[in-house]
């Protein structure tokens, strides 16, 4: 099952899928670009759209009556659901710039902007070949730089209207070089100030690792530093800044960062297909995953425009092989993406791992995103309190779940459990969590557990002071084990015997 998955991950990936106009694509940027984002069995990809090898592609999405899916050569091949076109591109900030010219939606609930849209190595003659950062930038998808106050309003507003859970800053190098750190650890600051989210940096390994301790202090969740290929000629090839930056520096910053931030917060992109031989991408994953360092691996995606444009994807089976290989480094190291706080690792659409990873990362805990995700997390609420317990008539939902946040938790692509969390009406910090219920046959695997703790992490991220839920006497012990208190005497609630409990939240 995960290997016919990953099959057709593989496969869109390198061979792209034509669609049908009107769906949100992502043009341009720095790293992998030019996609339209698909879920396929809850993993959300980015796949080609655009490019001119995606007209020769077996694989088409059809939507028809509501429903979309994934044909090849005219067979169905899997069931694909859209993530829909976010809020906040409606709107503009107070400066008058539409906020997609500021910050993108990537995968389901990432943020993602490129700080500095223009990058001084261009100016040098040392570009990456297959980076694309200043092409929409040229076609006016963008601005040049984005200010702190801008990040700032923009991430709120896409948290608030989205539900964004995350967010990516890359950049351009700055002029000079490395001058680009002071103006990450700003705008990280003014994110995190601003929506409390985890925030994910993207930069070239600095000179002056001191860095590393001020991103974090500004409230960097994780980082990434990319060497791209494993191979040292193609990289003075593909990208001369990074290699005469040389691979001693990344790995003298990798194991700073993991010093930092921890094991699995740290990664760097690996691009496969750049003419590399396979043992040597695999045994630099090894190398990677021993440091603590996550090896997202990614297939090469020609961007149109760059000077790479007219190179071709990898082979959907050379990828296979990687993915299976790396995702069995991953397990060994105990490194996932489920366990990734932010970024491109969290995200996960631009490479293939996650659909290897769920056996050993079996349950992930996300918000609902698409409409399938809300009713299936509705179906098991009704499945455990109208069928199982008969603490409602014929359905639990009610006026709370339109301004609920409902988060679900996933095993390998199926909705298994969920809990929804909302502010009280009268006090903005205090919110309330509720309609924990997972269905029968996976209460023993944690889902439980990892979605009381997910909820607790996402009020916090959304500046909750106080976070109470009425829980059935039955399961007072278990959340008194995730640090939740009691904090009023038992009273009866439909029948059945509650009591209020406080998370500690820290
Ligand atoms: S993996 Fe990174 S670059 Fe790719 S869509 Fe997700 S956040 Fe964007």
């Amino acid at each position: 099952m995960i290997k016919e998955l990953g099959r057709i991950i593989a496969e869109v990936q390198s061979l792209g899928v034509a669609i049908p106009s009107g769906i949100p694509t992502r043009m341009g940027g720095a790293g992998p670009a030019e996609a339209g984002f698909i879920v396929i069995e809850g993993i959300t990809v980015s796949v080609p759209v655009a490019s001119p090898f995606v007209g020769s592609s077996p694989y088409s999405l059809v939507i028809e009556g509501g429903a979309s899916a994934l044909f090849k050569e005219g067979s169905f091949r899997a069931s694909v659901e859209l993530i829909r076109r976010p809020l906040f591109y409606d709107f503009s900030t107070v400066g008058g710039v539409p906020y997609r010219k500021i910050a993108l939606l990537h995968g389901r609930d990432c943020l993602a902007t490129t700080l500095l849209q223009r990058c001084s190595q261009w100016r040098y003659n040392r570009r990456c070949r297959f980076c694309g950062i200043e092409i929409s930038l040229n076609s006016g998808d963008t601005v040049e730089v984005k200010s702190p106050s801008e990040l700032a309003e923009v991430s709120s507003s896409a948290k608030l209207l989205d539900g964004i859970r995350h967010v990516v800053i890359t950049t351009g190098s700055g002029d000079p070089p490395g001058s680009e750190m002071k103006a990450l650890s700003e705008a990280a600051y003014a994110i995190k100030t601003a929506t409390g989210l985890p925030v994910h940096a993207q930069f070239l390994p600095p000179e002056d690792l001191g860095w590393l301790e001020v991103l974090k202090q500004k409230g960097v969740s994780t980082v990434g530093m990319h060497l791209e290929s494993p191979d040292p000629d193609i990289l003075s090839r593909v990208g001369p800044a990074k290699a005469a930056i040389g691979k001693s520096r990344y790995e003298r910053a990798w194991r700073k960062a993991v010093d930092i931030y921890g094991a699995n917060q740290v990664s760097s992109f690996l691009i496969a297909g750049l003419g590399e031989d396979i043992r040597s991408m695999v045994s630099e994953c090894q190398a990677m995953a021993d440091l603590g360092v996550y090896p997202f691996v990614v297939p090469l995606r020609p961007i149109p425009g760059s000077s790479m444009e007219k190179a071709l994807p990898p082979d959907p089976g050379y990828m296979l092989d990687i993915y299976e290989d790396v995702s069995r480094i991953l397990n060994r190291a105990g490194l996932s993406a489920g366990r990734s706080h932010a970024g491109c690792v969290r995200c996960g659409a631009c490479s293939g791992l996650r659909a290897f990873e769920s056996n050993e990362a079996s349950v992930l805990c996300h918000a609902a995103m698409t409409e399938r995700e809300l009713q299936e997390a509705f179906a098991i609420r009704r499945m455990v309190f109208v069928d199982e317990q008969g603490l409602f008539e014929k359905t639990d939902q009610d006026e709370e779940d339109g301004r609920s946040l409902h988060l679900v938790a996933e095993e390998q692509g199926v909705i298994v459990g969920t809990v929804r969390v909302f502010p009280a009406k009268d006090d903005p910090s205090h919110w309330i969590g509720g309609r924990l219920a997972v269905i029968c046959s996976k209460r023993a695997n944690g889902a439980g557990e990892i979605l009381v703790t997910e909820a607790v992490r996402t009020v916090k991220d959304l500046g909750c002071r106080r976070f109470t839920a009425m829980i059935q006497e039955i399961n007072v012990a278990f959340f008194e084990r995730l640090g939740w208190r009691a904090v009023q005497e038992t009273e009866i609630y439909r029948g059945k015997p509650h009591r209020l409990m406080e998370a500690d939240l820290g």
